[in-house]
């Protein structure tokens, strides 16, 4: 089965309509449980954050911003003076903190701020309880998707080594969801299953020679690069989104720890078989329908394979911002031939494609979700996708939910105005 595997692919680079890579913080700073996010930016980064955070309410925020006043950016003073006094403000008022990132910013880059070296020097200064690591959440050609891939990356070279043959799962997904991965794997006899990140420093993973890592998220490219510096094998395999997808990963997850059929069997054939019910329920809604992906999330190329084929909607163009040709040769693999697949953005002539296309749904950013809500095309927005639980057999149902609310508000809402 080769899909769109050999589909040219559009490649634009033009104007960016994306969030920048501080948003992952958003959900890093839930799943990391004992780490503190200090962004080293502008009252813009900390507004963004405050903004992306707003609905959710804490008594003890575990991420800050290092404001950047006008002095530190003319060069006038010496930030990095600042930084250590901030640091060590925090790290005394929060003893519980025992992993704190330094979040680069477009303006800590623009002045040329070396948080490496800072993260450095803080680290020896703050050994043992606390382990400073630094990674970037500009915006300057990211989307937000790769602020946890950076993050993630930057904390692999610290990982302490092992020769133990063990699997290791990549992404930051809620716990609850994690806790189903790992029941469905000691189902079928895989118990030896560490987590990056992990939900405290002290369970962060081992890596080593014998690691075989499966990807959670498909926006992991340098994580993936840095397990590989490590010595450890990438289980290649389509992402566990919906039925199809949690049982191809589970799949390939089984067969590198020598599973036998009969064994998968008794583990997925229950929770499969609910997932196929949830999606069943909702498909209705979707059938037919055409969807159009913007460039955004990164999740793009797996949920128009899980629409397409679990779902029968009809996928007229998939935008990504990236595409990493190895991560994303299974997705490609499955995905029926007929979309446009374009990697990059270059947002007018996207929306003019949009508009000629009148597609049923538009997955797209909160930015332009609005506007095209206004010209009568339907749209999700693709942010809700990585803050709600997708991943694995008991989500499919929702996940398809995602993607048929808004097509049964529209259909609504005609009918009333009919
Ligand atoms: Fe804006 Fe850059 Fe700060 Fe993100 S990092 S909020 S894009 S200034």
């Amino acid at each position: 089965m080769t899909g769109c595997t050999d589909t040219p692919v559009l490649k634009e680079r033009g104007q960016h309509e994306v969030f920048c890579g501080l948003t992952g913080i958003i959900w890093l700073h839930r799943k990391m449980q004992d780490a503190f996010f200090l962004v080293v930016g502008s009252r813009t980064c900390a507004h963004l954050l405050q903004s992306a955070a707003g609905v959710m309410i804490f008594a003890e925020p575990r991420f800050g911003t290092a404001i950047l006043e006008e002095g530190d950016l003319a060069g006038l003073k010496d930030a990095n003076e600042e930084l250590d006094r901030e640091v060590a403000r925090l790290l005394e008022r929060r003893p519980d903190i025992r992993q704190l990132f330094l979040v680069g910013s477009c303006p800590s880059e623009v002045i040329k701020l070396d948080l490496a070296r800072a993260a450095e020097r803080l680290s020896a200064e703050h050994a043992p309880n606390v382990r400073v690591l630094n990674y970037s959440g500009s915006g300057i050609e990211t989307t937000f998707t790769q602020g946890e891939d950076a993050c993630l990356a930057a904390m692999v070279p610290g990982l302490a080594a092992t020769d133990a043959e063990t699997l290791l799962l990549v992404g930051a997904l809620p716990d609850v969801v994690e806790d189903q991965a790992r029941d469905l794997l000691a189902a079928m006899g895989i118990t030896s299953v560490q987590v990056l990140p992990g939900r405290r420093a002290a369970a962060d993973p081992t890596v080593g020679p014998n690691t075989r890592y499966a990807l959670l998220q498909p926006f992991l490219g340098d994580t993936a690069a840095a397990l590989d510096a490590r010595g450890a094998t990438r289980i290649p395999a389509p992402f566990p989104f919906g039925e199809e997808g949690t049982t191809l990963w589970l799949r390939a997850v089984a067969d590198a720890f020598g599973v036998d059929d009969a064994t998968f069997a008794r583990a997925t054939d229950a929770p499969r078989a609910r997932a196929r019910k949830a999606v069943a329920a909702v498909a209705g809604t979707l059938r037919d329908k055409r969807v159009f992906f913007l460039p955004d999330s990164q999740l793009e190329l797996p949920l128009a394979r899980f629409l397409t084929r679990e779902c029968g909607m009809q996928a007229v163009e998939v935008g990504t911002p990236f595409l990493h040709a190895q991560i994303m040769a299974d997705e490609l693999a499955l995905l029926a031939e007929g979309p446009r697949i374009a990697e990059g953005q270059d947002v007018e002539k996207q929306l003019d494609r949009v508009r000629a296309d009148r597609p049923d749904l538009t997955v797209c950013g909160l930015g332009l979700a609005n506007p095209l809500e206004r010209e009568g095309l339907t749209t999700k927005w693709a942010i809700e996708l990585v803050f709600t639980p997708v991943h694995f057999y008991e989500q499919a149902g929702d996940l398809a939910s995602l993607f048929a609310r808004p097509i049964r508000r529209k259909a609504l809402l005609a009918a009333g105005r009919g």
